[in-house]
């Protein structure tokens, strides 16, 4: 079914607003159990949901009969983070339901505005950040494009903490997402497999037995993933802990009911919180049991769905991928290991090899401190025979290099999976690498990078094991849906493919001279700063100009990704304001937003200065309006699909080396936001694909960071030589934004002056300066800054996440898209 087919066959539906009123109706009553009269607008959102969903059945039912008919390849997707948002408007867009629903609800006697409708669903905020959205925006793309892909991950209790700033501070609340329901999800009590922790090992010949574990069970929640333009659905399985049978009987029968209880929730504890931190490994055992309960159910899961159709492994990796997103999920090799050699009889080298062929991983960071490694005897205690079968590993490992290479005992060293300088440790990464076919980094810097730095000695050994996939964005969501003027303004140059060929943005080159469109799109723009203005009006209370630049850095908390050099220059241009009052100022509106890991002092002090300079800058009668600076509480994948369409301007500013991708950066450049950055990520790339005259590009590149810490970096002789960064450092560590305790921020001082500096702030200060200079002259000159807004949306095309699950599935999965019989209701 090609797409005009599709759209007429939902254009057909769309006319149905009477089958939708009786459908919403129905399930109020039979399924919410509420009478119209007395329903509450929770009551009506769900009614609306289920009726919406019943329409996803119907695919999903399809879909799957089609995977086991054509006996496809599926894929599977192991992430520990699934940060999916909103699900509600996200169906209705790929059922193009959108108009029917609004008319629906108006006919009938709802008495809430369908956008408050929406507003009341909570985000799935199973994720910290970047990794993610990717795989959420992963299955929207799998799914559009047919790939047979299943998402695998853990059904927290409590997502990603809520945040509140109370007194310019982060305070955490928790996140519990699931208090009043959740209509996406299909509970599944009849898929339940048993999980095993702790216990000893007995030999028993050649067979080893894993014995005296405690055991929890794994059951499955599943959500329907619809692909746009398409009937084609995957599905989405998370796995929810439950205390065994055993356990609770053992402590009911000795009459300990409250024994009971604990020990129920000891085990259940496993699928209760997200780890609020996605860039460090939090060395806690709860941590660990996670990914194993999660991966171990995902594999016995997906073994037992392909033996219903075959005998013997001989075909798995025809018919099986598994797709580990950064090292979080790598427990799935030895337990894949574990099921074939010790419950399934099969050969070691034959198991093996099978394991080689099935699992690929992608890197998400070279950062030293989020390479995850676990101490030998932790793992010993949690997963012993885990620990023996990478013990195994190990040794055939390490003695297939000697046979090749030689003995070198120093390359035995940095190759081995386990760490033995120090505590020992059980490297993850490097077991992924060496059980894999596939090793890909996110961005072509970064994938690079990989290749020299963390996995140097692995390339020289395989070099055709690595490869690049840079990252993408799903325009469904990201513009589509985000971005509704800007849509239909696409819509009219373009027509409506770019839903599901991103390329096609390309032909807004030969709308830029058109009369009237540069005005048009930036009336839409000035839309979304409007709609931006009163979300932060109504929560806030600062008023804002939709006139002025909006300059937004939204993202984790992270000082690589350098939240601190955008204060700098906030600061500096407060200081240039106030000493010359009188200047031709091209006002700035600055939004920050963005969470900081619990326990990370030094991004929430960050977060307390970005807090202090909007209070004293936005309350200074001397600036006059020129200058606003906000922080936007509790970022999130809804409040960024209302920021990111606002931006006038794009900070992706993290030190060069340090960001993998980035797809926030994608996000913005979608919706027609010039980037200011530096060359690191996939800003490289985009840069490229827009034009280099139509990207602000500033700072140290990769090798001149390197050179820089090679030649002893000196923070200090920026601090004495530029006096604007001198005097906009001394008013942070002199108190002007913390009279009451001026103190307050001499630890952020003397990160950068004192001790050493990191990040290379002050090194990249000058230069982010002059190109915020350059950034000014250029809004001044309304089309010309509108002209290079569209070029960057038409250079975009390639940073849909379509192209990079095309990519995947053609060069690491080797995936075939499933095929739909055309749907008779067509036409
Ligand atoms: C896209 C996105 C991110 C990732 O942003 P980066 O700028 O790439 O770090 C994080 N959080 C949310 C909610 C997002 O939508």
């Amino acid at each position: 079914m090609d797409i005009t087919q599709f759209e007429h066959q939902y254009d057909h539906l769309a006319r149905d607003v009477g089958a939708f009123k009786r459908a919403i109706s129905n399930k109020l009553m039979y399924t919410v159990g509420k009478d119209p009269v007395s329903a509450l607008p929770q009551d009506w959102l769900h009614a609306v949901s289920y009726a919406v969903r019943d329409h996803l059945v119907e695919r999903w039912m399809k879909t799957t009969r089609a995977q086991y008919a054509q006996d496809v390849k599926r894929v599977y997707y192991l992430s520990m983070e699934f940060l999916i948002g909103r699900t509600f408007s996200n169906a209705i867009l790929a059922l193009e339901l959108m108009p029917t629903i609004r008319q629906a609800l108006s006919e009938l006697d709802v008495n809430v505005d369908t956008d408050k409708l929406f507003d009341l669903e909570p985000d799935a905020a199973l994720g910290n950040g970047g990794l993610g959205r990717l795989a959420a925006c992963f299955l929207d793309s799998m799914a559009t494009l047919g790939v047979p892909g299943f998402g695998y991950g853990i059904r927290y209790d409590y997502g990603m903490f809520r945040q509140m700033i109370v007194d310019g501070r982060q305070v955490e609340a928790p996140d519990y997402w699931l208090t009043k329901g959740n209509p996406w999800e299909f509970p599944r009590p009849e898929v339940q497999f048993r999980v095993r922790f702790g216990g000893q090992l007995e030999q028993h010949g050649e067979t080893v037995r894993w014995v005296g574990t405690d055991d929890v069970l794994a059951m499955a929640y599943d959500t329907i993933i619809p692909g746009y333009g398409t009937e084609a659905t995957n599905t989405l399985r998370l796995w929810s802990a439950k205390a065994t049978e055993e356990m609770n009987l053992r402590a009911f029968n000795q009459g300990n009911y409250f024994g009971a209880v604990e020990g129920k929730n000891h085990s259940e504890n496993v699928s209760r919180v997200l780890y609020p931190d996605d860039s460090t490994p939090s060395g806690r055992e709860l941590r660990l049991r996670q990914e194993y309960f999660f991966v171990s159910a995902s594999l016995q899961d997906l073994v037992r769905r392909y033996l219903r159709t075959h005998t013997g492994f001989d075909a798995l990796p025809d018919k099986v991928s598994v797709h580990m997103n950064d090292t979080h999920p790598v427990l799935a090799i030895p337990e894949l290991m574990r099921l074939l050699v010790d419950e399934h009889r099969v050969p070691w080298l034959k198991a093996w090899q099978l394991c080689q062929k099935v699992f690929s991983y992608t890197n998400h960071t070279l950062m030293h401190e989020a390479l995850e490694t676990w101490p030998v005897e932790m793992f010993a205690r949690v997963l012993p025979r885990h620990l023996r079968i990478i013990f195994d590993i190990n040794a055939h490992f390490l003695g297939d290099v000697s046979a090749q290479h030689g003995h070198q005992p120093e390359l035995m060293r940095k190759l081995s999976l386990i760490d033995e300088s120090g505590e020992r440790r059980v490297r993850m990464a490097y077991l992924a690498v060496v059980a894999s076919h596939s090793i890909n980094g996110v961005s072509a810097l970064h994938s690079e990078l990989m290749k020299e730095s963390i996995f140097a000695d692995f390339a020289q050994l395989w070099p055709e094991r690595f490869n690049n996939k840079t990252n993408g964005v799903t325009p469904r969501r990201w513009l589509a849906q985000a971005n509704p003027g800007l849509a239909t303004l696409l819509d009219q140059r373009l027509g409506r493919g770019w839903r599901r060929q991103l390329d096609q943005l390309e032909g807004l080159k030969h709308a830029l001279d058109l009369p009237g469109f540069l005005g048009a799109v930036r009336k839409v723009k000035r839309q979304n700063k409007e709609r931006l203005a009163r979300l932060v009006l109504q929560q806030l209370g600062v008023d804002l100009n939709p006139d002025a630049l909006f300059d937004v850095q939204v993202k984790r908390i992270h000082e690589y990704k350098r939240q601190l050099l955008n204060v700098l220059h906030v600061i500096t241009r407060y200081q240039r304001i106030l000493a010359n009052p009188d200047a031709q100022w091209v006002p700035r509106v600055v939004v920050f937003a963005g969470k900081a890991a619990s326990a990370y002092h030094q991004a929430k002090l960050i977060i307390k200065l970005i807090n202090d300079v909007a209070t004293t800058v936005n309350n200074d009668p001397r600036v006059g309006g020129r200058l606003k600076v906000v922080f936007i509480p509790n970022y999130s994948v809804s409040l960024a699909e209302v920021i990111i369409p606002a931006a006038d301007l794009s900070e992706q500013i993290s030190t060069a080396g340090t960001e993998a991708s980035g797809t926030g950066n994608m996000k913005f450049a979608l919706n027609g936001a010039l980037t200011i950055g530096t060359l690191d990520g996939a800003n490289v790339e985009m840069r490229e694909q827009v034009g280099a005259e139509n990207f602000f590009i500033f700072g140290n590149t990769t090798p001149q960071v390197a050179e820089l810490r090679a030649q002893g970096y000196q923070p200090r002789m920026y601090y004495e030589s530029n006096p604007e960064l001198r005097a906009t450092l001394d008013a942070i560590r002199n108190g002007v934004f913390s009279p009451s305790e001026p103190a307050r921020f001499q630890a952020i001082f003397d990160t950068l002056v004192n001790w050493g500096d990191h990040y290379l702030l002050l090194a990249d200060y000058a230069d982010y300066i002059a190109t915020q200079d350059r950034v000014d002259t250029l809004y001044r000159n309304a089309d010309e800054w509108s002209r290079k807004a569209v070029l960057n949306i038409a250079g975009m095309g390639t940073f849909s996440s379509d192209r990079t699950i095309a990519e995947y599935a053609h060069d690491i999965w080797h995936s075939k898209p499933v095929l739909l019989p055309v749907s008779h209701a067509a036409g």
